[in-house]
């Protein structure tokens, strides 16, 4: 059977992991976590990395600082994961759906104007498979606004939009370590902060509303609760592991990137035949090879081709139903204009297995199981 994912897994981890347990110290922002961010730091240029307990509580701490209050508008694409949502109406706030391009799946940033309100507080990107959204344009409207910018880039470490690290363009970004994201802690994530003002009261809110981080640097001789707060920092031990597989960054893209460029070489002939659709990385973009997807015809013609791989032991997954036609979404959120490709386009896309250490003749089999299925 080929797993639809594996989790990573370097070798380093359980090395890193007893060494976080020797140093007596398996709490939150110990050797590891504080190796993790300063690497983050280093490879995105970002101002700040706070590592979190998941994306979703990234998401939810870049809500806290952006002020989103009851009644605000977020601007968003529905065809996302159910976080990009949650963590503003937690706040009281309405996400806003705009449709997507079918090109990238990423939200349509020529439909984004049109769905600014006087309540619209923010916009949330999703950069989908690790492919960035037109980031210039994104930019440019929040500006125009004044709209704060959150970043979802829980499937874009180490892609770029024009050069520049995604997950650094807004005010904040969100990345995901999730077992399924390319660099994993199992449950993990961070926030990435653009501007300096926002980061003592990031590190208050992540420790209970406490000024615990200054204390533990010393800069204060007693920690006290200052602010609203929660608890968003992950064990060091979690960290330990990530931090095993951030250490070997390079090798992990170069060998995701070796069996997307495979995939993509051997199903070329099909897409040419007019048989499916082949993701489409815009010329000012560089992906991370989060992903690999195909589209089908349409729905039923998906349905039949997971099942045929199924058959012959290959685990192939589609995702997100669209926010805005799950009961949540249609209890918390609307939809602004037309679901043009939202929809359409969510029925037609199936993935296939992708992650670290997948081999050759794997990829080989499941692209010739593709095209027998074709035939
Ligand atoms: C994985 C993912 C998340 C959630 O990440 P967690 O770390 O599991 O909370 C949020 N948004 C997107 C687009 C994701 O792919």
């Amino acid at each position: 059977m080929i797993n639809f994912n594996v989790p990573p897994c370097t070798g380093k981890e359980l090395e890193y992991i007893a060494k976080a347990v020797k140093n007596q110290k398996i709490c939150g922002d110990g050797e590891f976590t504080k190796k993790c961010d300063a690497w983050i730091e280093e490879k995105t240029g970002t101002k700040k990395s706070l590592l979190t307990t998941s994306c979703t509580h990234a998401l939810e701490l870049a809500a806290l600082l952006a002020d989103i209050k009851p009644g605000d508008e977020v601007i968003m694409p529905a065809y996302t994961f159910v976080s990009t949502a949650d963590a503003f109406v937690l706040r009281g706030a309405v996400p806003v759906f705009v449709d997507i391009r079918p090109d990238t799946m990423n939200i349509d940033e020529k439909l984004i104007e049109a769905a600014v309100t006087e309540k619209t507080k923010c916009i949330a990107p999703v950069h989908y498979a690790g492919v960035s959204c037109e980031m210039d344009t994104i930019m440019d409207i929040a500006k125009r606004h004044n709209l704060a910018v959150i970043e979802d880039a829980a499937q874009g470490i180490m892609s770029t939009y024009k050069g520049k690290a995604l997950g650094t363009f807004g005010d904040f970004g969100c990345f995901s370590f999730h077992e399924t994201k390319n660099y994993s802690m199992g449950e993990g994530g961070a926030l990435l902060i653009r501007d300096e003002k926002h980061i003592e009261n990031a590190e208050i809110i992540r420790e209970k509303g406490t000024n615990r981080s200054k204390y533990f640097r010393g800069q204060i001789d007693k920690y006290t609760w200052v602010n609203f707060g929660s608890s968003y920092l992950p064990s060091d031990m979690n960290a330990a592991y990530l931090y095993a597989q951030l250490e070997m960054a390079e090798e992990i893209a170069a060998d995701r990137m070796a069996s997307w460029n495979r995939y993509y070489e051997a199903l070329t002939p099909l897409a040419e035949a007019g048989k499916i659709e082949l993701p489409y990385v815009p010329a000012d973009c560089e992906h991370n090879a989060h992903m690999f997807y195909i589209k089908t015809a349409d729905l039923e013609e998906r349905t039949r081709l997971i099942t045929f791989l199924k058959e012959n032991d290959i685990l192939a997954v589609f995702h997100y139903i669209p926010l805005h036609t799950a009961p949540a979404g249609q209890k918390f959120g609307r939809f602004h204009g037309e679901d043009k490709y939202t929809t359409t386009e969510s029925e037609r896309l199936l993935r296939l297995p992708m992650y670290y250490g997948l081999k050759a003749e794997e990829v080989d089999y499941i692209c010739n199981k593709v095209k027998e299925f074709y035939r």
